[in-house]
């Protein structure tokens, strides 16, 4: 147990996604051994969003897959799951929760609330029936039925979760136009040169594509039928899917006077500005190398959340993550590693016809590595990045350079 624990501290979490999962399975695993409870608005156990947009939404994965624990476990490690649970309140002072009726008391909260897809305005026909989002099991669902055969749907959106929507449609015989507001798709996350890799990939696939083009409104008496865009130009469409960013739900924290900024605002260890609060995942922003950020991928829902547990047991270790990405289209998976943030040249490697690396460099340093169908240009791009080593952009850009030279170096052998 941590310092100043007894057998009837009670941890609660708010949110039972892939954060609260992490969470609390490491307080076990470390030694917890008090009370221990996940508190989510969903009526499921926590489970993994990424499959959402790639093979459930494909119809590929059945429900029970997306779990990312079975029942047993929590069961086991007696977990308790109040499921359908939405947390109202939080009185820091008195370290209660309001929910559904009833107070909860905790010593310690950690929030994993997650984020929420931004929507499309009212304003211009974002409330129509036939307008989704994507986040949960249950926008898939409702999504899912949409997915027939020559049907339009419009993609308003070309970051990640809207490229794989449109992906998913192409293959299920939709027809499908997306149209992206930046001068081109994946504008926010990724370089010019990846952007274009993926560009002439849906291109090839049949999907129509307008870059810095948006949404003037989406019309239709009670179901959208037709979108203007800002060319003027009038289409007539099915459905449509929202892929238009994700905001940190920090409103509990907010009401709680708990400070936010671009999320619920925590230091290295995965505190808040509140005594005995920690967060951790996409609602939660984080020092890291001389700025604030926040992000929204699993490996940092894991590895702040394990933080943040170890934090909670008194073995204190400081959030100093590699991020790491991925996102699947058709048959090619792309893998992330590092942030480009600030990137001032893009190296590009390719190895095969499809198989494609790109190298963002800022100040002559390694930031960050997309590869595509390269899992070897990942890998070894990711150890350099933890080893804070930069490789020769020359040698990069020539195939036949052996990657594999840049980590396996042994130190010469001394003389006994
Ligand atoms: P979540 O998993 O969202 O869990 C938060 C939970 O908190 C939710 O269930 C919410 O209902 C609940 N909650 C919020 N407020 C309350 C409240 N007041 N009371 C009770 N419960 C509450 N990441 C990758 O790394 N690779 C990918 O390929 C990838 N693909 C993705 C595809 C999709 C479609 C989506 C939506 C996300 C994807 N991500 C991907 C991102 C990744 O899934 C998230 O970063 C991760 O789920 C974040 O975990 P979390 O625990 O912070 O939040």
């Amino acid at each position: 147990m941590g310092p100043g624990m007894t057998a009837d501290t009670h941890i609660a979490i708010v949110g039972a996604g892939q954060a609260a999962a992490s969470l609390a399975a490491k307080l076990r695993a470390l030694g917890f051994d008090g009370r221990l409870t996940v508190i989510g608005e969903e009526p499921f156990a926590p489970y993994q969003r990424p499959a959402l947009s790639k093979k459930y939404l494909l119809g590929e994965m059945s429900a029970d897959r997306l779990t990312l624990r079975p029942e047993s476990f929590y069961r086991d490690n007696r977990i308790e799951l109040l499921l359908g649970a939405k947390v109202d309140r939080i009185d820091t002072a008195a370290r209660t929760l309001a929910l559904s009726g009833q107070t909860l008391n905790y010593d310690m909260l950690a929030l994993t609330t997650g984020s929420r897809p931004r929507q499309l305005p009212s304003a211009i026909g974002g409330s129509l029936d036939g307008v989704y989002t994507i986040r949960t099991r249950a926008d898939i669902d409702a999504l899912a039925c949409e997915l027939a055969p020559g049907r339009h749907m419009l993609v308003v959106g070309g970051g990640y979760i809207g490229l794989e929507a449109a992906a998913v449609a192409i293959r299920r015989g939709l027809k499908v136009t997306v149209v992206e507001f930046a001068p081109r798709i994946l504008a926010r996350v990724a370089s010019a040169e990846t952007a274009g890799y993926f560009r002439e990939m849906h291109l090839a696939q049949g999907v129509t594509l307008h870059e810095g083009t948006g949404v003037e409104r989406l019309q239709g008496d009670s179901r959208v039928r037709s979108v203007i865009l800002s060319s003027g130009a009038e289409l007539a469409v099915d459905f449509v899917v929202a892929g238009v960013g994700a905001l940190p739900c920090t409103e509990l924290a907010e009401a709680a006077g708990i400070h936010c900024d671009n999320g619920i605002a925590v230091d290295e260890t995965g505190r808040t500005s509140a005594a005995q609060v920690w967060a951790a995942g996409d609602c939660s922003s984080f020092p890291w190398r001389g700025a604030r950020i926040r992000l929204e991928c699993v490996q940092n829902a894991i590895e702040q959340a394990e933080c943040v547990a170890a934090d909670m047991m008194g073995r204190t270790t400081r959030y100093d993550p590699t991020p790491w990405f991925w996102s699947d289209q058709y048959d090619r998976k792309l893998q992330i590693a590092g942030m480009n943030t600030g990137y001032d040249q893009v190296v590009s490697r390719r190895t095969s016809d499809t198989a494609q690396s790109f190298w963002y460099f800022r100040a002559g340093a390694l930031c960050a590595v997309d590869a595509i169908d390269d899992p070897r240009a990942y890998l070894i791009g990711k150890q350099l990045l933890q080893a804070g080593k930069s490789p020769d952009p020359a040698q990069l850009s020539d195939p036949l350079f052996d990657l594999k030279s840049l980590v396996a170096r042994r130190e010469p052998e001394r003389a006994q």
